[in-house]
């Protein structure tokens, strides 16, 4: 469900990444993905894009 309002887009999207091997969205803080910490629940990848990027 989309919102209208920019500053609620903005913080659902904010934290939100998807991975690229298997395209599970999933909530992360950028700071784990800047220091490569972060890691796919679904299959384990450490590659991540923005949700919105498209
Ligand atoms: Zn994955």
């Amino acid at each position: 469900m989309a919102t209208k309002i920019p500053a609620a887009q903005n913080r659902l999207y904010k934290n939100a990444f998807v991975c690229k091997v298997c395209k599970h969205k999933m909530k992360l803080e950028p700071q784990k993905i800047l220091t490569g910490k972060a890691r796919c629940r679904k299959c384990g990848g450490k590659d991540f894009r923005p949700v919105r990027k498209k």
